[in-house]
């Protein structure tokens, strides 16, 4: 099948990412969410995004005029009537994502492909709320979309050769690299990442170390080049502890109980870099750590 018009559904850190990268390779994009707020604050974000790129001699000033003409946004799931590809990037809850389903489903063409870039979450349980199993595939971008290059490809029990092959082609065009992933919780990445980052909060709940020692240490000890704690204030506390109740449940092992006081920030609306405060305070300068 052929993707001319990619409809993203979500335009948060990843809808916004993903909707730069899908119309600087040449798609017409919808990018829609039900905050309009949201939309415009991910235009805002896409366009210094792109003139970064332009700066550093990436593109050129005519690719982001062109990019930019690409991508529309709006609030009314009606405007991803005529998409071939709807790419959903909504908030990590199943709920959120299964009725955005019951509602986008009548919208789509009967041949258009629904992807998630659900995080963790069972792309066979997620396909079974559609109602295209067939047509139904994980497509999981890393953060951030236009600097990191994997592509996590998951395919659900139901999910068709053609879809496959249609996506794995999508993400080829985007000169992205794709790794295959069993349908299991939190796929590959985020089944080797999360436990890291929930042991960092541990660690730090437990009093081992403080927010700076922690980062430093896996920093300069591991080489990582962000801190864990630094990295699941870029993910989002919220997305960090969803993935862990994820794989808690899905796993059935208690290794991946999630730590209460990564649960605290997040009940404290400390989301990290989105909300502008989590284990660092993002409001001045520079970032302070909170603990
Ligand atoms: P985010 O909180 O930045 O954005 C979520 C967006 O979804 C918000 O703009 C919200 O308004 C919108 N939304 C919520 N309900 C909606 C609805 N009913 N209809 C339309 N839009 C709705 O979250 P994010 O970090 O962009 O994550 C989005 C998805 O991408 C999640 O499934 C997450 O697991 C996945 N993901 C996140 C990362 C990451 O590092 N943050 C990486 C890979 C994948």
């Amino acid at each position: 099948m052929e993707i001319k018009r990619i409809g993203i559904v979500g335009a948060g850190q990843m809808g916004n990412g993903i909707a730069h990268v899908c119309a600087l390779s040449g798609y017409d994009v919808v990018l829609s969410d039900i905050n309009e707020d949201q939309i415009k604050s991910a235009l805002g974000t896409i366009q210094h995004n792109l003139s970064r790129q332009v700066v550093r001699g990436a593109i050129t000033e005519a690719d982001r005029e062109d990019t930019l003409r690409r991508i529309n946004g709006t609030t009314l799931l009606d405007d991803l009537s005529d998409v071939d590809l709807a790419i959903e990037a909504a908030t990590e809850d199943e709920q959120v994502k299964r009725s955005i389903y019951a509602d986008l489903c009548p919208v789509l063409r009967p041949e258009a492909i629904l992807a998630t870039n659900t995080s963790s979450i069972s792309i066979t349980r997620l396909a079974s709320s559609s109602d295209r199993p067939e047509r139904f595939m994980g497509l999981h971008f890393m953060n951030p979309v236009p600097v990191m290059q994997l592509v996590e490809l998951i395919r659900g029990i139901a999910t068709d050769d053609d879809t496959f092959e249609t996506l794995q082609g999508v993400v080829k065009h985007m000169g992205k690299t794709a790794a295959y992933s069993e349908d299991f919780p939190a796929f590959i990445v985020n089944r080797i990442l999360l436990p890291m980052i929930n042991e960092a909060v541990y660690t730090l709940y437990e009093g081992v170390g403080t927010v700076e020692a922690i980062d430093t240490a896996m920093k300069l000890g591991a080489n990582h080049p962000m801190g864990p704690l630094q990295l699941g204030d870029f993910i989002g506390l919220d997305t960090c502890l969803s993935i862990m109740h994820v794989l808690y449940e899905g796993l059935a092992d208690s290794k991946y109980r999630p730590c209460p006081l990564l649960v605290k920030y997040v009940e404290a609306g400390w989301l990290g870099r989105k909300t502008q405060r989590g284990f660092y305070d993002y409001r001045g300068d520079v970032p302070v750590p909170t603990r």
